[in-house]
């Protein structure tokens, strides 16, 4: 269950909105270049590096996909006070935006407080409703001439928390997708020889739809693909047991469909065979309501991926508390590996 917490930590705190991911990719490119043959970075700005294959005559290459980006805020008004209102980035459930510390990254970065309206001053109708995004603010504690100084409309905006550890978890914000960052670096300093051509490509804008990925997988054209994201753990207090969706601490995912893909039954047969092959703990995944970028790996090459993911049980997913489970994440790099090294070892033609 040893995982490099430190390694995860940096990659996690970074910041990288959708569009706004410079830093985070920075930070990937120095830490692939040693590991790969060739890292490129395309017009979008998706990285991908790859190990070549050691016995690969048809040049079949495997893309293996995990996002950068996480969900964030993009600034779009400065009012007279030097309030920021912003816009989402990515799919927020607005009750979480309550009492958050936030960072916004102008010209330099300023740490800012969802601000809203307190409960003391409150009508009892607006007790009862729902909060909307649009309730929040942003209060840097400056005046407009101060915040113009540093903040322009357009600027980025992402969420201040640091990574702990919880028991045998692991907690921070954008655990979601940076655990899957992670994993993928992690199994390239693991891969020894894939047999085919291995595209670890950490992609752009999935929060806001696929995009980083739907471009990649159309320059990669993969024979087959693997994307690596977080799912849904609700395996807590008033979940009923069909709800969970997977469990913390019960080992990877292997997802056999989300809203956006039915994963290839080969792939689903392929993984759970190499995960009992080799002794890694894993449970099924079935997400009915939201998409990874398992579709765009399927679907953009040419004549689409013999395609799966590997998940990662998390937590309060979208919040800044996302928590995952150290052994969880262990068995994620471990069926990763395993997979990459034995794609060809698997009838692909039944
Ligand atoms: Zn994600």
């Amino acid at each position: 269950m040893n995982i490099d917490v430190a390694l995860l930590k940096q990659i996690c705190e970074i910041a990288g909105a959708p569009g706004f991911e410079k830093r985070v990719r920075d930070l990937v490119v120095d830490l692939v270049t040693p590991l790969a043959d060739e890292v490129k970075t395309d017009n979008l700005g998706n990285v991908i590096a790859i190990k070549r294959g050691k016995n690969n005559p048809d040049g079949k290459r495997v893309m293996v996909a995990a996002h950068m980006d996480e969900i964030g805020f993009i600034v779009t008004h400065v009012d007279d006070n030097g309030f920021l209102r912003f816009h989402t980035l990515g799919g927020f459930d607005p009750k979480t935006l309550t009492a958050q510390r936030v960072i916004v990254h102008g010209k330099k970065d300023l740490v800012g407080v969802m601000g809203s309206k307190p409960i003391h001053v409150m009508s009892p109708e607006e007790r009862n409703k729902l909060p909307k995004t649009t309730d929040f603010f942003i209060d840097l504690g400056m005046s407009k001439e101060e915040v113009e100084k540093y903040i322009s409309v357009g600027d980025p905006v992402t969420r201040d928390r640091e990574l702990i550890e919880m028991g045998d978890c692991v907690n921070c914000k954008s655990i979601d997708n940076r655990v899957a960052v992670f994993i993928l670096i992690e199994a390239l300093k693991q891969l020894d020889n894939p047999p085919y051509d291995v595209y670890a490509t950490f992609t752009v804008q999935e929060e806001v739809g696929l995009r980083g990925a739907n471009v990649a997988a159309h320059s990669i054209n993969p024979d087959f693909g693997i994307a690596l994201d977080t799912t849904i753990a609700f395996d807590v207090p008033g979940a009923q047991a069909h709800e969970k969706v997977t469990q913390l601490g019960k080992g990877t995912a292997i997802k056999i469909m989300d809203a956006m893909t039915i994963c290839d039954y080969r792939m689903v047969d392929f993984m759970k065979q190499t995960a009992d092959q080799k002794e890694i703990t894993w449970q099924p995944e079935i997400l009915t309501a939201g998409g990874t970028d398992t579709a765009g790996v399927q679907r953009m090459g040419k004549q689409g991926a013999i395609a799966g993911a590997i998940s990662i049980p998390t937590r309060h997913l979208h919040q800044v508390i996302e928590m995952a489970h150290k052994k969880d994440i262990a068995d994620s790099i471990s069926l990763l590996v395993a997979c990459l090294e034995g794609v060809d070892q698997y009838d692909w033609k039944h």
